[in-house]
């Protein structure tokens, strides 16, 4: 890790994810939610594409995953068994003038840092929310909606084990809602009460699980760089042992220069068996694995990677923010990887006559059922690349009356700005291709190089 400044200010992410319709704060109209938000069109779509990422990358494209997903209501002996109810918990003092409560550890002084009141001596106070199953709202029925979705994957190994037949080494991944109630929340959606999780649980067999702690450590690396994250701008920080939970032998978190200063990002913890262990112990079921090669019954140790959908799409925000000169002016790009754009291309015709219109949406048609594609012919051609450069829109495909004569339209790249003129009858294909990374022609400033380059390679 390197200590460098962060390159965007988080007040310019905050702006843009407002007026761009990617994140509000939630119930906004009463005043908001404190750590609560809720994301808006675009921004449902770049969430959409994270998740899709990452379970294309540990699901979709693996033999030895598979996935689930379970309940946010979980029995109170998940958490009794796993250690949250004991431990999920943080020291708190209280101000004895204006009664705001702050976490023990992040105190710098003695008084408290709204009014200067006296504090209390620390109590420990429990980050899980509580509810009750049922109309009789008594301790017998008070549950915790999960803080993690880790333990679905534990109390359901055996249901997994059974159904699949999955040989060690195998993973349950999962991607849903968790809650805690944080006592301190803050810098937008970085740490809030109520977001997601992408958790993977990967099962070995005692004595492999350095090696495939390490392994994993890599490949979540290499997944945040290959979607676009600047290397230089992603770090790793080793947990001191005196500092490691409960349940685990070591961890790594992968940490991001977010605005306000280099933070986790995503956790990967070697978990050891303790959560097998634990829950086979209380629930009175075996939660072992049977090794048919070497004829043993064993209680595999798990490496667990841990990310926040929330937390990793604030840092692609801030990585794909750029402001670059654009003529006599500046442009707000954002440089999304075309996998996340929220929108992979915008349809815009150079006028609303009749004529146009109907080829453009025609064009815009042939398009929307295989990709996100936005049609807009509101404002000048300049303004409208403006905008959709604003949201990450790898390309614009613009209709002219030419069009009409030679049935071809010009794309503009996002990035280099550079224009082409291709065949509409081209155009999915074509785009296709480029949001795969797969460049079938190189884009020269305003070149038609297209049929050139479909000769060459055959
Ligand atoms: P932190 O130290 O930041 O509170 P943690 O170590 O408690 O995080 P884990 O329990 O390891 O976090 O959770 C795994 C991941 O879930 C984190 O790396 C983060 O991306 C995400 N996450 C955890 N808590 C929150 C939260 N309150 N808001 C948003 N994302 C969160």
């Amino acid at each position: 890790m390197t200590d460098q400044t962060p390159t965007v200010p988080m007040e310019k992410i905050v702006s843009l994810a407002q007026r761009r319709g990617f994140i509000f704060p939630g119930s906004e109209i009463y005043g908001g939610l404190s750590g609560c938000w809720d994301y808006g069109p675009l921004g449902i779509e770049l969430k959409r594409n994270i998740k899709q990422a990452w379970w294309q990358a540990m699901v979709q494209n693996r033999d030895d995953m598979v996935g689930i997903e379970t309940s946010i209501l979980m029995a109170r002996q998940v958490w009794e068994a796993s250690g949250h109810t004991e431990r999920m918990v943080d020291p708190l003092v209280e101000c004895k003038n204006c009664h705001l409560r702050w976490k023990a550890d992040d105190l710098q002084g003695t008084r408290c840092p709204s009014c200067s009141g006296e504090l209390t001596s620390p109590r420990m106070f429990n980050v899980m929310f509580k509810t009750f199953v049922g109309p009789v709202e008594d301790s017998a029925n008070m549950v915790y909606l999960r803080p993690e979705t880790a333990q679905g994957m534990f109390v359901n190994f055996d249901n997994v084990i059974q159904s699949i037949r999955k040989k060690l080494p195998f993973g349950i991944a999962q991607q849903g809602k968790s809650f805690r109630n944080e006592i301190t929340t803050g810098n937008f959606i970085f740490r809030s009460r109520e977001f997601e999780q992408m958790e993977m649980e990967y099962f070995v067999k005692p004595g492999t699980d350095d090696d495939w702690f390490n392994y994993w450590v890599q490949e979540r690396l290499n997944w945040f760089i290959n979607h676009g994250i600047k290397r230089e701008h992603l770090g790793l920080s080793e947990h001191p042992k005196e500092k490691l939970a409960h349940y685990a032998k070591r961890c790594v978190d992968i940490t991001y220069l977010f605005p306000h200063g280099w933070a986790e990002l995503e956790g990967i913890a070697n978990r050891t068996d303790y959560d097998l262990k634990q829950h086979s112990k209380a629930s009175g079921k075996t939660l072992d694995y049977y090794d048919d090669e070497t004829k043993e019954h064993y209680t595999p140790y798990v490496i667990e990677p841990a990310v926040g959908v929330d937390r990793s799409l604030l840092a692609f925000m801030c990585d794909a923010y750029a402001e670059e000169p654009d003529k006599d002016e500046t442009r707000v790009v954002m440089h999304f990887h075309p996998a996340l754009s929220p929108i992979k291309a915008a349809i815009l015709p150079l006028s609303k006559k009749e004529n146009l219109s109907a080829f453009a949406r025609d064009v815009y048609k042939d398009l929307r059922s295989h990709l996100m594609v936005q049609y807009d012919d509101t404002q000048s051609i300049g303004r409208r690349y403006r905008r959709q450069d604003e949201v990450g829109t790898p390309y614009c495909v613009t209709v002219d009356f030419q069009s009409l004569e030679d049935k071809r339209v010009t794309i503009r790249d996002r990035d280099s700005m550079n224009q082409i003129r291709i065949p509409v009858a081209e155009l999915l294909k074509t785009l296709t291709a480029k949001l795969e990374g797969e460049d079938l022609f190189v884009l020269p400033p305003g070149g038609e190089i297209w049929k050139v380059e479909r000769e060459k390679k055959g």
